[in-house]
């Protein structure tokens, strides 16, 4: 290659795969020497640095990534620190005449990139986005009078009637070698000097034994969900002892799939008609869409309340005890308490238990939402910036098309209901796994040698939340 040649740059973000990948077959097509850059910027003004448990899981997700881009003939370049002050760089040197991303969406992410955009343009190299992570860009769905969506079931409704969706693109037969003759490879990190992984203590034994992180562990689940638990999906999404739901959100997460994909294989399975079921499925891929449409025009969702009057809501302080006891599973009610320990183990918890254990901490315990968030942002493999704060909220009664102030999960009644047998209480709680019949649901009046006693009474503190939720009212 001459000197000059101009190259091509991929930067690749929460998009880790190559399947459905436009930036990286937009540079595939151009054929010029390519670099392919993952960076870790955790220093940029207002990027939220990843949780424990999405570290191991971007640790993973960036060694299979690699594997796979040596597989086609290119390899991953790593490099950590400020992503506008990395990218100019690695353009500089690589002698980049073309920039290739795929789009974020939270305004930190949105500056860094149009900022670069405009150095681009100045620096005579062509930078080029693509819509690869969301179905439907935030600002595509607009109401009759022009704004944002507040309420989902005309958000979806409106989705559904405006756009196609396209059709994913298949990866890359190959890929441009990386090396750029006279230049040199450019330099990458080593993915272990980033310590995503814990140690002293490892605590990511259970993740490990729950999750394939990467492009194939993602495919894998699509195949597995769509020909089995997708067929009953209505009901089977409800009970958390069964693997009833598709468990794609952390593959979702960090775009080891692409939700124009999943819209497709569905498509593909099921080309005359969806069944109602798989329908669904899709509109819960809808509320990932809306979590990100409320994102994009409330940037602060995660520190600030949705709706402004809950800014007088008088949160208890909640005590490092009770906090612990949330936190760690021992509430003494074993629907949050194998919520709460599913989660630690595995980095996951079922959705019908997210919401009765963020019930438990914002109404029984009355704590503010916020600490509920930052505990699922440390903990869950799937912490999404847009999904974590918006489903917050919506528990609160906070958020937009909020869940109703008045209603608390009841969680004895809610594992009764969903978790009738008790499997899942029994599976995630050790001390209850010779409490026989209907017990399990209320330990108290079992013997459960080593089981906490009742955190807060169920009577009592919902009434205390329903009296607190009256006074903002009434204000
Ligand atoms: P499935 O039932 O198979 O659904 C398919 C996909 O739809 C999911 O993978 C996810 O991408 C999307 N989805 C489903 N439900 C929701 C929802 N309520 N909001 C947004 N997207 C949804 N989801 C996250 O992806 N990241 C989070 O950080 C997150 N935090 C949550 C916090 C709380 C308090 C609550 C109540 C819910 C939260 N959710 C979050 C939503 C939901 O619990 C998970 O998306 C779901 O449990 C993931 O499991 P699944 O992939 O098997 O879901």
């Amino acid at each position: 290659m001459a000197a000059t040649e101009k190259t091509s740059l991929v930067w690749l973000r929460d998009d880790l795969r190559l399947d459905d990948n436009p930036a990286l077959t937009e540079a595939a097509r151009l054929g010029l020497p390519l670099t392919v850059v993952y960076v870790l910027d955790e220093e940029s003004e207002g990027i939220r640095p990843l949780g424990g448990a999405a570290r191991w899981w971007l640790h993973h997700s960036l060694a299979a990534l690699a594997t796979h881009l040596e597989e086609k003939g290119s390899r991953l370049v790593l490099r950590r620190g400020p992503a506008g002050d990395i990218i100019r760089t690695l353009a500089s040197q690589t002698g980049a005449g073309h920039l290739f991303w795929n789009r974020r969406y939270g305004l930190p992410e949105r500056t860094i990139d149009a900022e670069l955009k405009s150095w681009a343009e100045e620096a005579g190299i062509e930078a080029t986005s693509f819509q690869a992570n969301l179905l439907f860009e935030p600002w595509t769905v607009r109401t009759g009078a022009g704004g944002p969506y507040r309420v989902y079931t005309p958000f979806w409704r409106a989705c559904l009637a405006a756009h196609d969706v396209r059709d994913p693109l298949d990866p890359p037969a190959e890929l441009p070698a990386s090396a750029a003759s006279g230049r040199g490879v450019p330099a990458s990190d080593a993915l272990g000097s980033w310590n995503l992984l814990p140690h002293a203590p490892d605590w990511s034994g259970g993740l490990a034994a729950t999750w394939t992180p990467g492009e194939d562990g993602a495919a894998q689940r699509l195949t597995d969900f769509l020909s089995g638990p997708a067929d009953d999906y209505g009901t089977g999404r409800n009970i958390p002892g069964t693997e009833g739901t598709s468990r794609l959100s952390p593959h979702l997460r960090f775009g080891e799939v692409s939700p124009f994909r999943v819209w497709r294989e569905i498509r593909r399975r099921f080309p005359h008609r969806i069944p109602a079921d798989v329908g669904i499925f899709r509109s819960e891929l809808g509320w990932r869409e809306f979590c990100w449409h409320l994102l994009y025009t409330n940037p602060e969702l995660a520190t600030r309340n949705y709706r402004p009057e809950f800014d007088r809501f008088e949160w208890e302080s909640l005590g490092k005890k009770e906090l612990a006891a949330w936190q760690q599973g021992h509430t003494g009610y074993p629907f949050v308490d194998a919520g709460m320990r599913q989660l630690w183990q595995t980095g996951w918890m079922h959705n019908r238990v997210r919401m009765a254990a963020a019930s438990f901490l914002v109404k029984n315990l009355l704590a503010d939402w916020r600490i509920g968030e930052q505990w699922f942002w440390d903990t869950l493999v799937d912490a999404d910036a847009a999904s974590n704060p918006a489903n917050w909220q919506w528990v609160a009664g906070s958020g937009a098309d909020a869940s109703p102030y008045y209603r608390i999960f009841n969680p004895v009644t809610q594992s009764k209901k969903f978790d009738a047998a008790g499997n899942y209480l029994r599976e995630f709680i050790p001390e209850l796994a010779g409490v026989e019949g209907k017990a399990v649901h209320e330990p108290w009046t079992a013997d459960a040698p080593g089981y906490p006693a009742p955190l807060v009474e169920l009577p009592e503190s919902r009434e205390r939340a329903l009296a607190a939720f009256q006074k903002l009212k009434d204000a």
